[in-house]
């Protein structure tokens, strides 16, 4: 075994494997480790009765970049899945993103005028105190959080039933105490058209995520098991650097604090002898009251049509929002105002260290997608 790598990389999650194979291309040495048992970090699927089961929660991946998407696929073959998820209010099903059948659904509207009417209707309470607002201080002003932005974006009505409820469930807080941009992330659209994300390319890597990883890191060395803070002067000593993809504050032993993230538990079940539980792979909860926010039924990631029935039993995962505490598994950064400004602390600390790089969802404590993180590896480690 080597005693020696050019790198060492902390990590074999997406930003990892990325890493890993680029560095790969470039002739430097790699040893790879993980703390998991497996590799993949979030993305990791796994094979239950026939099904790919997102472990970590559903991943669809989606991206405008034909770079990244030449690269994904030039590892495995992705499907035609278009993520479409339904809402469920208090019994009643909604289409999502907020497009014409929602506009339907909630008002019985039927074209895209009517709909506008609608909205225009619905949005006049929070334009016209931001319009005030920017008078009074004579200077255009956006939406201060998640609630203003929301309203201004889709009124009052598709706010109550399809947002406040699920959001203050998903991050355990008010949606006056979070961020505008999270909701932005939702488009508005006026057809009739219930594909989640406005990206030129979707879908999901046949045989799952576990397989995409294992290709781009294939030919690595990589230990599993391995907490690198357990044994980190001996790991730093076999590497002249270290791409580090754990959280940040751990790495700087939570000098000023530590930095919140939300996880999620999931209930997963096998419902043996059941083809088809809800028909779609995303079903959200969007009320307060119900105390998972989503289910998902992990066979329609890869299965269409008549495959769906042919595989005899489903598997399902209630997913369940909560405040991280230490030895949960962080998921999501919560990047408010004092977050950020605690991470700007330990980001001027990353920047001071000349053998150590932090890439990734933990080590930059940013809400990357998979096509962002692989962008930032790209960008990172071409620099290199
Ligand atoms: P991670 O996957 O977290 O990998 C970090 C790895 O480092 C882990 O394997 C961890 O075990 C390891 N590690 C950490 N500390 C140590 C240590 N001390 N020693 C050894 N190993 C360590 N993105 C999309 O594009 N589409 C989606 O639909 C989507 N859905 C999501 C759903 C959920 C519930 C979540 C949480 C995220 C979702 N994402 C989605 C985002 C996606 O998961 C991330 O962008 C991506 O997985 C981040 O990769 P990463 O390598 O930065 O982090
Ligand atoms: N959201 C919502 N209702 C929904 C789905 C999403 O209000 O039915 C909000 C919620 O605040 C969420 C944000 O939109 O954090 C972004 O949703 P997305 O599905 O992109 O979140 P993800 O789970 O991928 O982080």
């Amino acid at each position: 075994m080597k005693t020696k790598y050019d790198f060492l990389i902390v990590g074999t999650g997406l930003f990892g494997a990325v890493s890993a194979y680029l560095l790969k291309q470039k002739e430097y040495s790699v040893l790879m480790i993980d703390k998991r048992a497996h590799i993949g970090g979030n993305v990791y699927t796994e094979k239950v009765n026939g099904i790919n089961v997102h472990k970590y929660g559903a991943h669809i991946f989606h991206t405008s970049n034909k770079e990244v998407w030449q690269f994904v696929n030039s590892f495995v073959e992705f499907n035609r899945y278009t993520n479409s998820p339904v809402a469920n209010y208090k019994g009643k099903l909604y289409n999502l993103p907020f497009n014409m059948n929602t506009f339907y659904q909630m008002w019985g509207v039927k074209t895209p005028a009517e709909a506008q009417l609608k909205i225009e209707e619905q949005r006049k309470e929070a334009s016209e105190k931001l319009r005030a607002k920017s008078e009074q201080l004579g200077i255009p002003c956006e939406p201060q959080n998640l609630e203003e932005q929301a309203l201004l974006l889709v009124g009052r009505d598709i706010y109550e039933a399809l947002i406040k409820g699920y959001t203050q469930k998903q991050w355990g807080r008010q949606c006056t105490e979070l961020p505008a941009f999270i909701i932005k992330r939702l488009p508005v659209r006026f057809t009739f058209d219930n594909n989640y994300f406005n990206d030129t390319y979707q879908g999901i890597p046949i045989g799952g995520y576990t397989h995409l990883i294992e290709k781009m890191i294939a030919g690595c060395e990589v230990r599993l098991g391995i907490d690198y803070f357990q044994q980190k002067d001996e790991l730093d000593a076999m590497a002249d650097r270290v791409i580090y993809t754990g959280e940040i504050d751990r790495y700087f032993n939570y000098q000023h604090g530590h930095l919140q993230y939300r996880t999620v538990s999931f209930e997963t079940e096998v419902l043996e002898d059941v083809t088809n539980y809800q028909g779609n792979a995303v079903v959200n909860y969007t009320d307060a009251e119900t105390p998972y926010t989503r289910i998902i039924e992990h066979k329609h990631f890869e299965m269409i049509g008549a495959d769906v029935v042919s595989c005899p039993d489903t598997i399902i995962s209630r997913e369940y929002s909560k405040e991280w505490q230490p030895g949960d598994e962080p998921y999501y950064p919560v990047n408010d105002d004092k977050n950020s400004a605690l991470y700007a602390q330990y980001e001027a600390m990353a920047d001071a260290q000349n053998k150590v790089i932090f890439g990734g969802r933990l080590a930059e404590y940013k809400y990357y997608d998979m096509h962002k993180v692989i962008e930032r590896a790209f960008e990172v480690i071409g620099q290199l």
